[in-house]
């Protein structure tokens, strides 16, 4: 059952993705949380927090244009703008909320209402591909590229590595939360039983949507270790410190960041 995309151009890819998406973004806040517990809101405040958005000592506080690729429903995007404007007191932080899916977008637009009226006034949301990013999103032009549960979906990673890299400032940082490999065999054996049994079903019952939930568990499973996808993002020019990447409960998830020279 490995062959949900075996085969396929990239055109196909993306259309297959495309479908996914559109038939989970009305159940995908409400399945995150069954998936995973709830455990995803742990790591994206972490991820969010790690990066410190909107941190500034100067008066007025700098600007800084973030660019949240495959934003979807906003998760990410939302934690920015609220720790930039509200704990690190900088309003002239703007998010754009990027995904090449218009049926997430529509539901992180109706999500992003509740917000205070001064943080969205700072959103704004593109429909585009992580792969080719439109001219709205010119070269050397972003300060922070966040990319969270996205990547292991495009049809070609290092191309959208190489455009991160481009629209980023020298100086701009790249950051990725994304599945990644289990570190201990017991964790790993429970959480493939989990994964490969009980999120299809899940999504069969809670989303009436099986195919969709296969795939993305089969996404998870083909998405590259820590290691090899450290390499890609120094293969896409970015400079990489230390380690390169944390791991998060265990390797089911990692955070990877890299700076553009
Ligand atoms: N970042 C959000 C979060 O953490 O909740 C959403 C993650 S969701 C699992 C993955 C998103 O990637 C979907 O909204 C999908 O439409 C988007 N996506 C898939 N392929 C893409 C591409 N080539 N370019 C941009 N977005 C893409």
């Amino acid at each position: 059952h490995f062959g949900f995309q075996d085969g396929l151009s990239e055109t196909e890819k993306t259309e297959r993705v495309a479908g996914v998406f559109h038939s989970v973004a009305e159940s995908y806040d409400r399945m995150n949380d069954l998936m995973s517990f709830g455990v995803h809101r742990i790591w994206k405040d972490h991820f969010v927090t790690s990066l410190n958005p909107g941190l500034s000592s100067a008066t007025p506080p700098t600007p800084q244009r973030i660019l949240d690729i495959a934003g979807g429903t906003g998760d990410i995007a939302f934690r920015m703008l609220h720790h930039a404007h509200v704990l690190n007191h900088n309003p002239n932080v703007h998010v754009t909320i990027s995904d090449i899916n218009a049926s997430m977008l529509a539901v992180g637009k109706s999500r992003s209402q509740s917000l205070p009226a001064s943080q969205q006034a700072a959103l704004s949301f593109l429909k585009a591909d992580a792969t080719s990013l439109p001219p709205q999103i010119p070269s050397a032009s972003i300060d922070l590229y966040t990319v969270a549960f996205g990547i292991r979906n495009f049809a070609n990673i290092p191309l959208a590595l190489r455009e991160a890299h481009r629209v980023l400032k020298p100086g701009g940082v790249f950051a990725c939360l994304e599945f990644s490999k289990v570190n201990n065999f017991v964790l790993d054996a429970a959480y493939k039983r989990w994964s490969f049994g009980a999120i299809p079903l899940i999504g069969q019952l809670v989303a009436g949507d099986r195919d969709s939930y296969q795939y993305l568990v089969e996404s998870i499973e083909r998405f590259p270790s820590q290691e090899r996808f450290r390499r890609m993002i120094e293969d896409a020019g970015f400079v990489v410190g230390g380690r390169g990447y944390e791991d998060l409960t265990g390797g089911v998830a990692a955070i990877h960041k890299g700076m553009k020279p």
